[in-house]
């Protein structure tokens, strides 16, 4: 492994420079992937870093405690609300970013989403390859039914029963001993994410990656950040832990995801610098909810995640996935107070859960923007058409798990704290958009996506379909925000597959400029 020497005598004010080739920033999917498909340049002389704003995280310390969990990965300790309060944004930081904490579900794009995204040059025929391959690195497998726990098991019974559609995900975990705490980090390292798999590769092959890394904005061809020296943080006072770098880069690549990289780029240009950029942010808005059964369903045994159904997709534009979530977020789910809450909470291993996530159209409006700090503020809009087909997946979440055998459950946008199953046949009646209010109903999103839509002119997105920025000579993105719109499904292995052809494009962009083409040699 190697390691840049980071100077740590506290010179807050010096600015220090370090001089590479190519430069990543964010180590997520996106960022996690460009850095190993590039890394065989560092045997022909190549300087590649990997910039990441959280630190290097240890798997051994991942100690399954949720709030504990919570703020060692996610930004804002998973709390980062939207501007309007209604939705909770889920990604993290650390080298591997939200890969840390995904679930591992692995599906690939749809036709139907590609040809949405209308973009000239990206198609299936160049993406399917290229998920294949990450598809394969990752481990995905569908789980063998042995291992596949009551939650998710009732999950499909239900949905055989009304005949509805269901299948199997695959999910890329390897020596999985399901302990169900995927979305807190892997103690075993088992969940498959670009920490475990492509940068320890991408470092073995000369990548240098400098975690506790924030770049603040790229100037010209130099980016500035700050890097923290990790061994110092309680040593020494704040003001002197932070250290300015001038980070001089021929090829700049922002990976800091659908929330960061637009910032990154507002930071450095303005706002005004392209009308795209920040906009056409989508998210698959998502609500959990909850059924109680006579018997057990131990939803934390085994791998969280099995089945899905897209019964409602044409029809109603959402996806139902089966799902377990830790105690306290899954009691953010409850809308209410009191002893129902405590009495439900207490029910918890004899609870069924299931996830509906809608598949939104991207809008204009749905933006991201910096606030006088330069921080990200996301606006987002949950329209009547959201509401109206959460409304629909309540209502088609509670049928499944009524006809799975629960005897009641819980659902936001009801008349009543609970639903019982004699009252299975009134679902219509008590369930309406009247009883279903945004910021009572608590809804999360974990796929973000856009804000700095692919595309063929400036005025209608912030890069081509190579991922590099219009109007720029060395800047590209390769991460969640190059999305023109959702992705219809979990989005990793697409962004991937996307990052995939972005390092594809900036290998023959950076030889065709720096070779000798006379010796055939790095200039
Ligand atoms: C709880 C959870 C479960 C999920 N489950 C699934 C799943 O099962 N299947 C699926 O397909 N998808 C899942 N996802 C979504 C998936 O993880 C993301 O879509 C994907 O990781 C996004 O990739 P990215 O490269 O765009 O961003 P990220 O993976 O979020 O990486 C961005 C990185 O950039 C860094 N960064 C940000 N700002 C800066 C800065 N200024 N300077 C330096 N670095 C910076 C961040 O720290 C982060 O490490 C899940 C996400 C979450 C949160």
């Amino acid at each position: 492994m190697s390691h840049i020497q980071i100077d740590s005598r506290p010179s807050p004010q010096t600015e220090q420079i370090l001089q590479f080739d190519i430069v990543i920033v964010g180590s997520g999917a996106g960022g996690g992937t460009v850095a190993k498909e590039l890394s065989d340049l560092c045997k022909r002389g190549v300087k590649i870093a990997l910039l990441e704003l959280g630190p290097h995280h240890v798997a051994a310390e991942n100690n399954r405690e949720e709030l504990a969990m919570a703020q060692r990965y996610y930004f804002s300790g998973g709390g980062f609300q939207t501007t309007t309060q209604d939705m909770t944004l889920a990604f993290a930081k650390g080298v591997g970013g939200s890969t840390n904490v995904y679930t591992g579900v692995t599906f690939k794009l749809p036709e139907t989403a590609v040809k949405k995204w209308n973009v000239p040059g990206i198609s299936l025929d160049d993406l399917d390859p290229r998920m294949e391959k990450y598809l394969q690195e990752n481990g995905a497998h569908f789980e063998d039914e042995a291992n596949i726990n009551q939650n998710n098991q009732r999950f499909k019974a239900g949905c055989e029963k009304l005949g509805w559609h269901v299948d199997q995900f695959a999910i890329n975990t390897r020596n999985c001993a399901g302990l169900g705490t995927c979305n807190l980090g892997c103690p075993r390292s088992a969940k498959q994410g670009t920490a475990v798999v492509q940068i320890p590769k991408a470092e073995q092959n000369g990548v240098q990656v400098i975690p506790n890394c924030r770049v603040e904005r790229i100037d010209g061809n130099d980016i500035l950040a700050t890097i923290t020296p990790q061994e110092n943080i309680s040593a020494i006072s704040t003001d002197q832990t932070h250290h300015s770098y001038r980070i001089k880069a021929k090829k700049i690549i922002l990976c800091a995801g659908a929330v960061n990289t637009p910032a990154i780029l507002m930071r450095s240009f303005g706002k005004t610098f392209n009308p795209v950029i920040g906009r056409y942010l989508t998210c698959h808005p998502a609500l959990i909810m909850a059924a109680e059964h006579p018997d057990k369903v131990d939803g934390t045994q085994g791998p969280p995640k099995n089945y899905y159904s897209e019964q409602f997709v044409k029809s109603d534009r959402f996806l139902l996935e089966s799902c377990m979530y830790f105690p306290f977020s899954f009691s953010r789910n409850l809308v209410g107070f009191g002893t129902q809450v405590d009495e439900f909470i207490s029910r918890y291993p004899y609870l069924q859960m299931t996830i509906a996530l809608v598949l939104d159209d991207a809008h204009h409006e749905n933006r991201i923007s910096i606030n006088k700090q330069g921080e990200a503020q996301v606006h987002y809009k949950l329209d009547k058409k959201i509401q109206s087909s959460f409304v629909k997946a309540i209502r088609a979440s509670a049928k499944l798990m009524f006809t799975a055998g629960a005897n009641r459950l819980h659902a936001p946008g009801s008349k009543q704290f609970f639903i019982h199953q004699h009252e299975a046949d009134q679902l219509e009646q008590l369930i309406t958009e009247k009883y279903f209010k945004l910021g009572q109903a608590s809804i999360a999103s974990a796929h973000l996506m856009g804000g700095c839509k692919m595309g063929e002119s400036p005025k209608h997105s912030v890069t081509n379909s190579w991922g590099k920025v219009h109007g720029q000579a060395n800047l590209y993105v390769a991460d969640g925000s190059l999305f023109p719109s959702c992705s219809e499904v979990n989005p990793y292995l697409t962004i991937m597959a996307l990052a995939d052809r972005v390092a594809e494009g900036v290998r023959n962009d950076f030889l065709s400029k720096f070779t000798d083409q006379r010796t055939g040699t790095l200039l």
